[in-house]
């Protein structure tokens, strides 16, 4: 950590969470902004766990966030920091600022402060706390009274702050009142925390969410009061539901890593979060190196984002279409354990069907939105015996049809080379001896195989599928 005052060169970003609950869709956006503005300059991206609240927080909070930050991929340097564990320092901070004359003890009481409240709301202005310890000589301070220490803000002029993403803030000082650093039980304040960690964790620019500008102009004044260099602000907008309105459960705002279990991808997930308050001219697909070479805090958007989920689809199937079979079929193994299914699944992969699905991988990329769509598109292979059929399947299986199959059943038992290819060059023979069209063929066959009527080629479920676990469907189905 430093401590010195010198100006940053090297980019420091970091990400704050109050660990509360889980990685929302927000702080999962803050996160990679500030994750790719490090990646961009070439700079560090730190983890600080703003755990003060020890009513609210919890260690498995702390757990679901670094969870979904890790699917995410947003890996950050160095330990994360437990803002908690540096209240000694931060009191430190607030001993200097008395020392220096920049903070006072403060012993305004409850019923004072009640007082002040209730004229301000009759005289109906603001209420600002005034308190006359500001200028009171501490020597007539009660005797054993408790007491906070307050920052000795500046009243006059004004309080700027120079927003990469809001522009010039300014705020007047005689409307920020003198902030509280120090609580009479000796506990530190949030406003003084975030300075004093950010300082010393040498933090050159602050990316957090516009909540938190009102904070900025207080946090400035600690920073000018201490003689330090003040961050670089990005005060990043809302994200709101697709109605315009603050971003809800209901506008499937979910936390983070419910998206690892409804199947999308994290480039896709990090794809389509950068797009939230950022853009590059019209470019909605971008890798993660363009993102690294083109991400700049000046072109975020002011206005609120709008979360979509059908266009968060689109940009997953478009991932889907352009990964690697192999880690598309890495991917899915790895989601099974957060899915209900999964158990089973994992089962029925040990026992042979994960090769299946991984040579079936090629022909269900193109119709795929998620990984989900993988395993639901997939899932006869697994399938137990006997096999269900659907009810348009079930209807298609009639006895002319049972019987038709049943002899082609007899003809694939001769096929010597059992693949795609040759399947379909023997069964559109079959079509033609039969005097049929090949989906007349194709449809019950799919039937019969997936137990469904929709199925990538039906060529590519029989080889998938392999020789013996065909027949015997094949079988079945004839004899029903
Ligand atoms: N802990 C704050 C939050 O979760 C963020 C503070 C900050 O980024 O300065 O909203």
């Amino acid at each position: 950590m430093t401590q010195n005052n010198a100006p940053n060169d090297n980019v420091v970003v970091r990400f704050a969470p109050s660990p509360t609950g889980f990685l929302h869709i927000g702080g999962a956006r803050t996160a990679l902004f500030n994750w790719l503005y490090a990646k961009a300059k070439g700079g560090k991206f730190v983890l600080r766990i703003e755990d003060t609240d020890r009513e609210r927080n919890s260690a498995e909070a702390v757990e679901a966030i670094l969870d979904g930050l890790r699917w995410l991929e947003l890996n950050w340097d160095g330990d994360p920091v437990s803002q908690y564990n540096r209240a000694d320092r931060h009191r430190q901070v607030a001993d200097e600022l008395l020392a220096t004359g920049n903070a006072y003890r403060c012993y305004l009481t409850q019923p004072e402060l009640a007082a002040m409240r209730e004229a301000a709301e009759e005289e109906k202005r603001s209420f600002r706390v005034v308190s006359p310890w500001r200028d009171r000589d501490p020597s007539e301070a009660p005797e054993d009274a408790p007491f906070v220490i307050r920052l000795r803000a500046p009243k006059e002029g004004q309080t700027i702050i120079k927003d990469h993403v809001q522009g010039e803030v300014t705020y007047a000082n005689k409307d920020l009142d003198d902030l509280i650093i120090l609580r009479s039980d000796g506990s530190p304040t949030y406003n003084l925390a975030v300075v004093v960690d950010d300082h010393d964790m040498g933090v050159t620019h602050v990316i957090r969410g516009v909540d938190h500008l009102t904070n900025a102009a207080r946090q400035t004044q600690i920073y000018q009061l201490m003689g330090w260099q003040v961050p670089r602000w990005a005060h990043v907008p809302l994200i709101h539901g697709s109605d315009g309105a603050k971003l809800s459960k209901r506008h499937g705002a979910l936390r983070a890593e419910a998206y690892r279990e409804l199947g999308y991808l994290p480039v896709a997930m990090r794809n389509y979060l950068v797009r939230l308050g950022w853009s590059h001219g019209d470019d909605e697909v971008f890798s993660t190196d363009q993102l690294v070479e083109w991400f700049e805090i000046d072109a975020i958007n002011k206005a609120p984002a709008r979360f979509d989920i059908q266009k968060l689809e689109a940009i997953n199937a478009h991932w889907i279409r352009n990964s690697d079979d192999d880690e598309l079929f890495r991917r899915i193994e790895a989601l099974l354990p957060y899915i209900p299914e999964g158990q089973r699944i994992l089962k029925a992969f040990a026992a042979g069907a994960a090769d299946k699905l991984r040579a079936f991988i090629p022909a269900m990329k193109e119709r795929s939105k998620t990984l989900l769509d993988f395993l639901e598109g997939a899932k006869f292979l697994w399938a137990e015996h006997p096999l269900v059929y659907d009810d348009k399947a079930a209807k298609l299986l009639d006895g002319p049809t049972r019987e038709l199959l049943g002899k082609l059943a007899l003809n694939l038992q001769e096929l010597p080379d059992w693949a795609a290819e040759p399947l379909e060059a023997e069964i559109r023979d079959f079509a033609e001896t039969e005097g049929l069209k090949l989906g007349k063929i194709a449809q019950p066959l799919r039937a019969a195989l997936t137990g469904t009527t929709v199925s990538p080629s039906i060529f590519d479920v029989m080889a998938v599928l392999g020789k013996d676990e065909t027949l015997e469907r094949l079988k079945q189905a004839t004899a029903t």
